[in-house]
């Protein structure tokens, strides 16, 4: 049985492979088949309309659950995808996992919610990529407004003007896009004025354990982001949320979702939508992913 959490060490270390190109090598080897075999998982986690506080989301986060019952965890293999390319197809494939999901709540007869995918940098600027999500939704039978996609704060302060093409593209067919990790990295507040963006999401280091000092400057920066995100028009949703603390300091900056283990742990598709058929959001973390 998978342990919970995202401590646990390589499980390869049990195995032969104790170094690191070892890891690697047996990834690369096993990528191609696992995708086919149906191995990547798409976990939910949902995310929280303060005002109202309903459930007003969900982010598809992948797990690698491999024949032997194992979970692997993203940080284990998405670096690696993104250097040798096969994160475009496992981003596409869970682009189509959510629109699948999507699927199942329409054809239940109930109101579908959002979900958003988090895609690569390569895939968001593959020359084919907007007909390719575009061609996808259509498969489905599903409004485009149900996908967000989300892309890392680093990818867009390299080329805003490139970035905004793509993003005027997948506006007209009606996705939303979102920057993930927001103030994790060096953007400026005048960089984020030029971005065509609907959504930011705070990186979750504004919320972790913080001296009483640092959490007064993280504050600050909170309410400045959430500010100018108004301004423009610009949702905000504050990642890892774990404490009810947590969750009065973002509302009290103006956040207008939140994220996190208080309200629950990315979980399998099937208990999500337990979450979900409830219609509501009960804090307390819900105890192990697996
Ligand atoms: P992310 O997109 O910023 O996702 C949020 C991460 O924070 C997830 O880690 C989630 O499990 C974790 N998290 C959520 N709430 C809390 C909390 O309250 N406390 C703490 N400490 N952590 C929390 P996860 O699932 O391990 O994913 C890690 C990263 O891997 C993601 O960060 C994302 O950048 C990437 N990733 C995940 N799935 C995909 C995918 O399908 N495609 C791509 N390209 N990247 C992905
Ligand atoms: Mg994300
Ligand atoms: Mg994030
Ligand atoms: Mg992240």
């Amino acid at each position: 049985k998978a342990e919970s959490g995202h401590t646990n060490t390589i499980w390869f270390f049990d195995t032969e492979l104790h170094k690191k190109e070892d890891l690697e090598n047996y990834i690369e080897r096993h990528m191609n088949q696992a995708l086919r075999d149906g191995e990547f998982e798409m976990f939910l986690q949902p995310k929280k309309d303060l005002r109202s506080d309903t459930l007003a989301g969900a982010e598809a986060l992948v797990r690698w659950r491999t024949t032997g019952g194992r979970m692997i965890y993203p940080d284990q293999f998405i670096p690696l995808f993104e250097r040798n390319g096969f994160c475009m197809q496992l981003d596409l494939y869970m682009v189509e996992q959510a629109c699948r999901q999507i699927r199942v709540w329409l054809g239940r007869g109930v109101t579908p919610i959002p979900i958003s995918v988090n895609q690569s940098k390569q895939l968001f600027f593959k020359p084919d990529y907007v007909q390719a999500l575009k061609a996808m939704v259509r498969k489905y039978g599903i409004s485009a407004r149900l996908i967000t996609l989300e892309i890392l704060e680093s990818l867009a302060l390299e080329n805003v003007d490139a970035l905004n093409g793509i993003i005027l593209q997948l506006h007209a067919e009606g996705f939303r896009i979102s920057l993930d990790d927001f103030g994790s990295g060096f953007s400026s507040l005048n960089a984020l004025s030029r971005l065509k963006i609907d959504e930011l999401k705070l990186d979750r280091a504004f919320l972790l354990n913080l001296s009483p000092q640092e959490q007064a400057r993280s504050q600050l920066i909170i309410k400045e982001i959430v500010q100018m995100a108004r301004l423009l028009s610009i949702a905000t949703v504050a990642e890892g949320v774990e404490t009810a603390e947590d969750e009065g300091m973002i509302r009290a900056l103006g956040c207008d979702f939140g994220q996190g283990y208080l309200y629950s742990r990315p979980v399998s598709a099937a208990d999500f939508d337990r979450i979900f058929m409830q219609g509501q959001l009960q804090n307390g973390p819900s105890g192990k992913e697996v």
